[in-house]
């Protein structure tokens, strides 16, 4: 019949799942379409959204449906289409998961046109010309065929101009740009910075709405000219239509995984999605991961340095460093060292700022009975309840249960009980006892939204904050100009995490935070404290020897048998009983055994990290393997339902 052969048939991949196994359904249209055109379908009595992922050639010997609408005229580009595949199967995830990661919400939806430019106040940035540090990162770069290269700057070299330059030539070639930073702390910095340079930017971040969401990637997928764009991890899934530039700065940061699913390494992403393009990808930091770093050497990738300060005469911060075990160096606090306490003095009495960097939230991890070494838990979790002391109350931070704090012991009734341990509320309140004068600020987890680094950063910008109390969420790619001293209160906190990224994130943080001051012309203190003053990590951290650190590192990977040196999958099972969980982990592990080849390593059943979790016990096993697509392998003979599993993980807590 003639109506029969103008008919077109497609394969659509929905954005719900549908069944499980089944990504993809043909439908006819009367119409073309284009690979990568948005489309609305019916599913048995439902209407979805989906994407035309191809054409079929052959008529289809059954029943299709006719597709019911076109949601855009213009397709999504096809690089992006295959990518979703791509990470459909690299992180084995139903595809319609993908496509609600890679696509906005509520696509048929009609929304008014808002306006939707960014409300980030400029400071006026002083241009300068690039230095020659700079100017020779950009000639390697440029001189680099497509593909990855590293940009290893030390903090404070100068890597945001380096960035601004790439994307100026980019624009010239007619072509977009994808800046990726680690979160919206960052964002004003580097947006204004940016803005300062390129008339129009495209921002996006965690806290837009998905109308805003749904706008923003609309202008870029109806948008002729080329794109600069600034945001998170998701940035990466904007459509441009001609890909010439994928930056990510701070690319050693950990907010670059995703943690729900599908487990996307950003990275990793942005390697496939160059590739497609025939773009670059600039990775840069001042600590580059073990991993990326040991991946660039070994394929011959470009790793491009700058080791110096990019002001003229900026002077590297005085650093020292206090024994916290020694009590003499604690006259006056218990936590807060007598060399801390008076730096602050001088420091604030003079106009200039304080950074006091701790990486826990609250105001104590454990709090304890003296007398019969009774601890508040969680009944759910099994992990220290910490103590927010401006609500009065503890709190798990794994399943947020809340209780009052105790006045007496539960156990023994005495009236020992003490808070142990240092977070950074309780560093708040004792800083304000301690300097009822002075503007005490605490950004972290906890912070108020209206209270955020981003809210805020005039003021600390322009030194109306004395003393800035943070986690890591202050301690990456901030530059402030009034800050004088950084202090640490605890450096080897992280060590003793059972993890084989501990020590590499222990040293980021430390290199990371020093790296806030000795950027200016004038003279910076760095105090950090240490209950481990000479575990080399500590004092390769303090030095900020990224060459000594990552030898140290890469030869531990080696012999442990860690990424570079192997791939990992973790899997972990949650089930009511203690009991069923062990049985359960138990005959998994028999199995895989059986199956897999035998050069995968199968580590557990081991308790998980955060043993229990909403009233579940769960328990874990984590493979080795020379092969990823042995884990793979593995993921495919997982039960459903109750074992959940993450390839590439970069922390086994
Ligand atoms: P990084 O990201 O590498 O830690 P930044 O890009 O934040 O460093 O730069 C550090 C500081 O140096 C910023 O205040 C920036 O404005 C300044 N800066 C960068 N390049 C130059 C230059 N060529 N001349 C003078 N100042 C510069
Ligand atoms: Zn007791
Ligand atoms: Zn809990």
């Amino acid at each position: 019949m003639p109506y029969n052969q103008r008919m077109k048939y497609y394969e659509v991949a929905p954005t719900q799942i549908v069944r499980s196994g089944a990504d993809s359904f043909t439908y006819s249209s009367e119409q073309t379409l284009a690979i990568g055109q948005l489309v609305r379908i019916s599913v048995g009595k439902k209407l979805m959204n989906g994407m035309v992922m191809r054409a079929v050639a052959k008529v289809p010997s059954y029943a299709v449906k006719p597709i019911e609408q076109i949601l855009e005229a213009r397709p999504v580009p096809e690089e992006y289409v295959r990518l979703s595949e791509w990470l459909s199967q690299y992180y084995m995830t139903p595809l319609a998961v993908v496509l609600q990661t890679l696509l906005p919400s509520g696509l048929h939806k009609n929304r008014r046109n808002k306006d939707i430019s960014s409300s980030v106040k400029i400071p006026k940035r002083t241009h300068f010309l690039l230095n020659p540090d700079q100017q020779s990162a950009l000639r390697a770069i440029n001189n680099a065929s497509a593909g990855t290269a590293i940009l290893h700057g030390i903090t404070g070299s100068g890597k945001t101009a380096v960035y601004v330059e790439l994307v100026k030539q980019t624009l010239a070639t007619g072509k977009s740009a994808i800046v990726l930073v680690p979160e919206i702390a960052l964002t004003s910095q580097v947006v204004a910075e940016f803005s300062s340079h390129f008339e129009h930017v495209v921002l996006t971040h965690s806290r837009q709405t998905e109308a805003e969401r749904h706008s923003v990637w609309r202008s870029v997928l109806t948008a002729d000219a080329p794109q600069v764009i600034i945001g998170p991890r998701s940035a990466l899934f904007l459509p441009v239509r001609s890909l010439g530039l994928v930056v990510i700065d701070e690319a050693h940061e950990p907010s670059y995984k995703q943690e729900q699913s599908p487990r996307y390494h950003a990275l990793r992403a942005a390697h496939f999605l160059t590739e497609q393009s025939k773009a670059k990808l600039i990775l840069g930091s001042a600590t580059p991961t073990v991993v990326d770093y040991y991946l660039a050497e070994s394929t011959g990738r470009p790793i491009v340095t700058m080791e110096h300060l990019a002001i003229k005469n900026a002077h590297k911060p005085s650093v020292q460093l206090i024994d916290m075990t020694k009590r003499t160096h604690f006259k006056r606090h218990r936590f807060l060292s007598d060399a801390v306490l008076s730096q602050i003095e001088q420091d604030t009495g003079s106009g200039k700022q304080v950074l006091v960097f701790h990486n826990r939230r609250g105001s104590a991890p454990t709090t304890l009975c003296e007398n019969c070494g009774w601890q508040a838990g969680c009944p759910n979790c099994f992990v220290p309840l910490t103590l927010h002391g401006d609500a009065h109350e503890l709190r798990c931070h794994i399943c947020n249960f809340t209780s009052n704090v105790p006045t007496s012991c539960p156990q023994c009734s005495h009236a020992s009980i003490i808070h142990k341990g240092i977070g950074t509320k309780l560093i708040e309140s004792e800083l304000k006892k301690l300097f009822p004068k002075l503007s005490v600020a605490r950004f972290d987890g906890d912070t108020a939204g209206d209270q955020t680094v981003e809210q805020r950063y005039k003021e600390l910008h322009d030194g109306s904050i004395d003393i800035i109390i943070g986690t890591q969420i202050i301690a990456k790619g901030l530059d402030l100009p009034k800050l004088h001293t950084v202090a640490v209160v605890q450096a080897d906190a992280g060590l003793s995490l059972p993890d084989y990224g501990a020590a590499e994130r222990t040293f980021q943080l430390l290199a990371q935070v020093i790296g806030r001051v000795g950027r200016r012309p004038h003279d910076t203190n760095v105090i950090v404290q240490s209950y481990q003053p000479t575990h080399p990590v500590i004092t390769l951290g303090l030095k900020q020897d990224y060459a000594g650190f990552y030898e140290l590192a890469v030869e531990q990977r080696r012999r442990s048998h860690f990424p570079p040196f192997t791939h990992l999958l973790k899997l972990q099972c949650a089930y009511k009983t203690e009991a069923a969980a062990i049985r359960n982990a138990k005959d998994l592990a028999d199995q895989l055994r059986r199956t897999l080849p035998p050069d995968v390593q199968i580590l557990g059943p081991t308790p998980a990290f955060y043993e229990r979790a909403g009233g579940h016990y769960r328990w874990q096993l984590v493979l080795k393997s020379p092969k990823r697509a042995y884990l793979q392998m593995a993921v495919s003979q997982l039960p459903p339902a109750k074992w959940q599993f993450e390839l590439d993980p970069i922390s086994l807590l």
